[in-house]
């Protein structure tokens, strides 16, 4: 049985997978899935919260599917990708957009402890081709994509990181975000639901 908080292994994070989330970056779709890793340090979960880090005077929400790996993929198929998931949860994949931009990579702007707020996993295995998610900061809806609008769909990608790194069980796969990334400031609550299957909600506040 899936546990309420369990600790991912490794944290593999793909961006641009949305065309107008690219596009709001002004960047292009990539050709093939574009990869980065979170330390596992980044996670928390519903109800902790965000610390905005003093190095940093831009950081964003980024509301993801995540998909947690229940047994050892390398190599795997597309069908055999699928066989080896053991849950979705709802991640926040907060960035440091400023950093993000001056560092020639992302592990500064998406490192921070507390940039990985990650709910519950799903009880069971949701169809993965009509998942959604939503993020709502105090409320006001920010962001919505589905998973069928994504550019590598979720058993495209497992397969594709498989053949680079073997995953694990209890490894997490963030799937991208959609368009309407947006600022967290001190005092706000940002929320990310997958509907029916994964929901997190944080409070965000100045780091000490
Ligand atoms: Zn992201």
């Amino acid at each position: 049985m899936p546990s309420e908080k369990y600790r991912p292994g490794k944290i593999v994070c793909v961006g641009r997978n949305y065309r107008e989330h690219a596009r709001e970056l002004g960047n292009e779709v990539p050709k093939e899935p574009l990869l980065f890793l979170k330390p596992p340090s980044s996670v928390v979960f519903d109800g902790d919260a965000i610390s905005l880090p003093a190095l940093s005077t831009k950081v964003e929400h980024e509301g993801e599917i995540g998909v947690v790996i229940g047994e050892t993929l390398r190599r795997a198929s597309e069908k055999d990708a699928v066989n080896g998931i053991r849950s979705i949860v709802a991640v926040n994949d907060v960035t440091a957009r400023d950093l993000q931009k001056t560092d020639g990579q992302w592990t500064r702007a998406k490192g921070f402890d507390t940039f990985c707020p990650l709910g519950e996993e799903s009880s069971e295995l949701p169809d993965l081709e009509s998942l959604s998610v939503v993020t709502r900061v105090n409320g006001v809806e920010r962001q919505r994509g589905k998973s069928s609008e994504m550019v590598f769909s979720i058993p495209s990608l497992l397969a594709y990181i498989s053949r680079i790194m073997t995953l694990e069980p209890g490894d997490l796969v963030a799937t991208g975000t959609p368009s309407g990334v947006g600022p967290l400031t001190a005092g706000d609550v940002v929320e990310i639901e997958i509907p029916g299957v994964s929901r997190v909600s944080n409070p965000v506040q100045e780091s000490r």
